[in-house]
């Protein structure tokens, strides 16, 4: 089932998300969702806190845009109650999107690695080190069950550039080829 996605100045995509166990209700059926939000909207990953939910879950598929450069590279991943352990590497920019900011995007500089502690979907604990596009999308999902948007990422000057959009995004003057979930 497709959710709405919750769109930038919603509350819920400023908080710090919490931990959740093995018994919260219908994980399955809420990943399965996830998924196909995620894939509807073209999307490489989503974050609970983007449909509404303030828990520490988030998916990534970077499948499908690593499969012509680099095939065998990308990873099709849920990460539940995530903790990064240790970034290290160079800073690279990349340009980033998000599903919640539609219509913006901007340069992000991030570390090239993460090494992540995390629950899969059947609760199995991992503690696995990511690079390069992996570890970016990562990032930017740990940073959404974190309370932090890309968008407080950005260099001063392009911040400022974006800020009319953001306004219009949080008035829901805009419109997306999604379902999307605005404050107002
Ligand atoms: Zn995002």
């Amino acid at each position: 089932m497709i959710l709405p996605i919750y769109a930038y100045g919603h509350p819920v995509l400023k908080k710090v998300a919490s931990n959740i166990d093995k018994s919260y209700p219908n994980l399955s059926v809420l990943l399965a969702n996830m998924w196909d939000t995620m894939y509807n909207a073209h999307g490489v990953g989503l974050a609970a806190p983007q449909i509404g939910l303030d828990i520490r879950l988030f998916i990534v598929d970077t499948l499908q845009v690593l499969e012509e450069e680099k095939p065998g590279e990308g990873i099709k991943m849920a990460f539940i109650n995530a903790k990064i352990v240790e970034e290290s590497g160079e800073e690279w920019s990349y340009e980033e999107g998000c599903l919640s900011i539609p219509y913006v995007r901007g340069d992000v500089s991030r570390q090239e690695q993460v090494t992540i502690e995390y629950f899969d979907e059947s609760f199995t604990k991992h503690t696995k080190t990511f690079s390069g596009l992996n570890a970016r999308v990562i990032q930017h999902e740990y940073d959404h069950i974190q309370g932090i948007l890309f968008t407080e990422k950005l260099k001063p000057l392009k911040k400022k550039l974006v800020q009319k959009k953001l306004d219009n995004i949080k008035k829901g003057n805009i419109k997306a080829d999604y379902k999307i979930k605005f404050v107002v």
